[in-house]
């Protein structure tokens, strides 16, 4: 891959340019070269527990220049994709964080309000709603990461997906990249919704005897990476955006680097987040990176600047 090729450079957030709350070393300097150098820069990230203005405070306290407009999330992409599918919805149930609710009232929704108006009133139980009512009816269920999930939360998610709601999820991540190690992810949390709204498979053991003996019950569209959605939204929003000029930064192979190789992007797997190098080096089709750095810092002299 030659690296003189590029006029845009997209970087995956975590694992890529923080890891929690701490900036990768030297992220901060290394995008300012590039921007310096004439690079255009966006961000895609499949983390919708913030919105793109929640985002842009995040990176400002790291000292990271960007703006609103180059922020992608699945969050605001998910509100735009419902937008898209379903302009008037009557109510939304939405099992995720404030970001995720901001970005879609942002759009014009009105999301369900049990679990709001604050993450306090998300620890409820049953016995807060309405005698004989366990959950709100909803058109369209959306699941983004949710790190105050209660079981009171994936009951009333639950209903909705069982009463007929179409199932928009933001992303399926197993896990989330953190500072000491890696937590669930939005997808480690929604597949309990998966498997409890899941079908027995047919000729197959008890259900309970094994988690495989259930055929789960998949979003009806999934926003997030691997999918190309988002690179498509940030390509109809801004029509000088070449994906031939593209390179794509990102930390996991299977998210990032198969969304890459997916929208037909070259890549660049970076060793700051999940994957490893041996992982790395053994990765073939989709999975495999066309070049790899051990950080984002090392990008600029990569890049020749
Ligand atoms: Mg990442």
């Amino acid at each position: 891959m030659t690296n003189r090729k590029f006029s845009r450079i997209i970087f995956d957030l975590d694992g890529v340019i923080y890891r929690g709350h701490t900036p990768i070393n030297g992220a901060g300097a290394a995008l300012s070269k590039i921007r310096a150098a004439g690079y255009s820069v966006s961000f895609i990230t499949n983390n919708a527990t913030r919105s793109r203005s929640q985002l842009l405070a995040r990176l400002t306290r790291m000292g990271i220049k960007a703006s609103k407009d180059e922020i992608m999330t699945s969050a605001y992409a998910a509100a735009c994709y419902v937008k898209k599918i379903q302009p008037k919805p009557h109510s939304l149930y939405v099992l995720g964080e404030q970001g995720l609710r901001n970005e879609l009232r942002g759009a014009g929704f009105v999301v369900s309000p049990f679990c709001l108006p604050g993450e306090q009133e998300c620890a409820t139980t049953f016995s807060h709603l309405p005698h004989g009512e366990r959950s709100p009816s909803a058109q369209v269920l959306i699941t983004g990461l949710d790190r105050h999930v209660t079981y009171a939360k994936l009951a009333a998610a639950l209903d909705v997906l069982l009463s007929g709601a179409k199932w928009v999820a933001c992303n399926l991540d197993p896990t989330l990249p953190m500072e000491n190690g890696v937590h669930p992810g939005s997808g480690g949390v929604s597949v309990s919704l998966a498997y409890a709204a899941g079908k027995v498979k047919s000729g197959g053991r008890a259900a309970g005897s094994s988690f495989s003996n259930i055929v789960l019950r998949e979003p009806d569209f999934v926003v997030g990476k691997p999918n190309t959605y988002m690179l498509d939204l940030l390509c109809e929003e801004d029509k000088s955006i070449k994906r031939s000029s593209i390179l794509f930064v990102g930390d996991r192979l299977d998210m990032d680097i198969s969304f890459a190789k997916s929208a037909g992007l070259s890549s660049m797997l970076v060793l700051s987040g999940v994957a490893t190098k041996e992982e790395a080096k053994k990765a073939k089709g989709i999975l495999r990176p066309d070049a790899i750095l051990p950080t984002v810092a090392d990008l600029p002299k990569w890049l020749g600047i």
